[in-house]
């Protein structure tokens, strides 16, 4: 409630007409949802909004909500009923509404997703491991690609419902296991944090006589003999099967007996493995390690990695890691964040055998793969991963799971190192996309128009695109000039910025320094080259006064401007719902009805004025929105301010 009331707060000074943000949280979202402003919003509305947000029907912190829902049927609710019906999980939908979950635009991101995924389906090299019957038997067409936000929201493709053998994706949670039972102390007393740079199962221990890490077998039999070691075996495991239940968000993994049989069966190498570190007394009772805990480290080791699970749940076992060992699903803590840390940090450097430190430089992502063709990913704070298809490389690594990793990272800066490059080629999926759009302009021409000469120096420096404009081709010279900031202007000429873009009324900045009187940046500009457009703006009928407000938070401004010019509603109810007043005005007096008659956009128009718009917005160049709709001959747009 404090945050919104802040937003109320600072939201605007000059507003004269009573608008939304003036009004409670609840009639804040109830308005964005409210497109006819009739004060009636149908129920299915919500749930289409809910739903494309990435949230679940079966999502339990909104089984109140949805069913409130249901209980509406299809009868449109007033404010009151939605108010009641959102009342069980209000914050949850605001945050939904206002595209503040973990992935801001999940449709975006979900359509990426899906092409992405398709491209990868074409790649059929590599082949299934043989070793066991089980795993040699899988059908290797199959495919499927979870992923689970840090807020619940989720996402599935192709087979993501299947369950798959999870092999020796269980190390990494076996390791955390060992930690919260066994304490870091003891846990690494026995195991390594060291890459062994030799194959997964090599018979080699580290200098310092342990296995290098959890992630290779020797390290993850260790772990096994780490986790409730005083308990009987079928207990121990079914303690195991009960963290992956919480991790899961309350799916308990599927045992495969017939597997744990095969791996038993072709298990000599692990054995050797279990028998080496015994001989060096590596086990929790050193030399004195009896032979029945080794066969019990190996049969809990067998046992994990023949658990089965899909895509989705292991998708929410990694979105909990993601999440600091916090279920998004149930909000239960699972691991605490030390053994969180701990965990990711070994699967950074050690998750993906011998391909481990190439993973790490060019995907940036804790991750670890297994034999059954799993590959789990974790972005630290937004999402877990989990990509199955059986088909390996010659590491081991499903040829699929690595395929789509590199194409995820192409499309998205999520690189744990991508913070410090600037990359504006790829999006951030934190970001709604419209606001990434108006990041890259809206804050050299705020800048500018503010005369703030130093950051306009530090985005010259970036390398920033200072000729780009905005929905109106207005970029930072122009804006510069209109407010008479000869340092500005200078330090963009100097920078070779070009000194005669035309805006959208084929305005000049020189036209603009004229304009508003600023002489010396008019010489300055004529000295170096800028000529005089044709600027062509209609405004008539002078008399009335400008009734625009001002916002607090001008990238919001350019977003909901740049909402309105593209027709993009959903966007529109996005800042409706984040409480921006529709009729803010950015640098040059602009509102959003100015940009939706201008493009023509009746819907969008209506939209403005149903929510309470004012007509009477003028610009820097006293035009309204109906001078717009007429200079652009908008007919439809013209008819529709002119009604009433
Ligand atoms: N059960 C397999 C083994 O220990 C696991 C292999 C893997 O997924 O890395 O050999």
């Amino acid at each position: 409630m404090m945050a919104y009331t802040n937003l109320i707060d600072y939201g605007t000074t000059t507003n004269r007409v009573p608008s939304i943000e003036a009004i409670q949280r609840e009639a804040r979202l109830f308005a964005a949802l409210d497109d006819d402003g009739d004060g009636l919003v149908h129920p299915r509305a919500l749930q289409r909004e809910l739903q494309g947000a990435g949230l679940r029907i079966t999502d339990s912190r909104l089984s109140g909500v949805f069913a409130a829902i249901e209980a509406c049927g299809e009868n449109p609710m007033d404010l009151a009923t939605f108010t009641r019906t959102i009342s069980s999980g209000s914050l949850l939908v605001e945050r939904a509404l206002q595209g503040s979950l973990a992935v801001a635009d999940f449709g975006a991101f979900q359509q990426r997703m899906a092409h992405i995924f398709d491209l990868v389906l074409e790649n059929r090299s590599g082949d299934q491991a043989r070793y066991i019957p089980p795993l040699a038997e899988v059908n290797p067409e199959q495919f499927g690609v979870s992923i689970v936000t840090v807020d619940g929201q989720q996402l599935e493709l192709g087979d993501s419902l299947t369950d798959f053998s999870i092999q020796s994706t269980c190390k990494p949670f076996n390791y955390a296991l060992a930690l919260e039972d066994a304490g870091e102390e003891i846990v690494h007393r026995h195991i390594g944090r060291e890459p062994s740079g030799q194959r997964f199962n090599a018979y080699v221990l580290s200098d310092d006589n342990r296995p290098h890490n959890p992630m290779i077998n020797a390290g993850a039999i260790m772990c096994c003999s780490l986790i409730k070691r005083d308990l009987p075996l079928h207990r121990r495991f079914e303690h195991i099967r009960d963290a992956w239940e919480r991790m899961t968000g309350g799916f308990k993994p599927r045992f495969n007996a017939f597997m744990t049989q095969e791996e038993e069966r072709t298990g000599d190498r692990n054995r050797a493995l279990a028998y080496m570190m015994k001989n060096e007394g590596l086990f929790p009772d050193g030399h004195d390690a009896e032979d029945h805990q080794v066969r019990a480290a190996l049969d809990l080791y067998f046992r994990t990695c023949s658990l089965e699970m899909n895509c989705l749940e292991m998708a929410t076992a990694a979105a909990t890691l993601a999440n600091g060992g916090v279920c998004p699903t149930t909000l239960e803590r699972v691991q605490t964040p030390t053994t969180v840390r701990n965990a990711l940090s070994l699967m950074h450097s050690c998750g993906m055998y011998d391909y481990s430190g190439e993973f790490a430089f060019t995907i940036g992502l804790p991750a670890k793969s297994g034999v059954g063709g799993a590959v789990v990913l974790v972005v630290p704070g937004l999402m877990g991963i989990c990509l199955w298809s059986p088909r390996l490389d010659k590491v081991g690594n499903s040829v699929r799971g690595v395929d789509f990793s590199r194409r995820l990272l192409k499309s998205y800066t999520l690189h744990m190192y991508d913070s410090v490059t600037h990359d504006r080629d790829r999006d951030d999926p934190r970001v709604p996309v419209l606001r990434r759009r108006v990041r890259l302009v809206s804050q050299s021409l705020w800048a500018a128009s503010t005369g703030d000469a130093r950051t306009v120096r530090r985005m010259l420096d970036e390398g920033a695109d200072m000729e780009l404009g905005d929905y109106d081709l207005r970029s930072p010279l122009h804006l510069a000039a209109a407010e008479g900031h000869l340092d500005v202007v200078q330090l963009l000429l100097d920078a070779g910025v070009s000194p005669n873009p035309r805006d959208r009324w084929g305005g000049t900045p020189l036209d603009d320094a004229l304009g508003g009187g600023h002489e010396l940046v008019a010489d300055t500009l004529n000295r170096l080259g800028a000529t005089s457009g044709t600027s062509v703006h209609l405004a008539k009928d002078r008399a009335t006064t400008d009734a625009s407000a001002s916002y607090g938070d001008p990238e919001a401004v350019v977003e909901l401007l740049w909402a309105a010019a593209g027709a993009d509603l959903a966007a529109m109810r996005r800042l409706v719902a984040l409480g921006v007043p529709l009729h803010a005005a950015d640098y040059d007096g602009r509102t959003a009805l100015h940009l939706g008659a201008a493009a023509g956009h009746v819907h969008v128009c209506e939209y403005l004025l149903r929510h309470g718009h004012p007509r009477s917005c003028r610009d820097r160049w006293g035009a309204t929105p109906l001078d717009e709709a007429r200079r652009e001959e908008r007919l439809d747009v013209l008819e529709l301010l002119e009604r009433q």
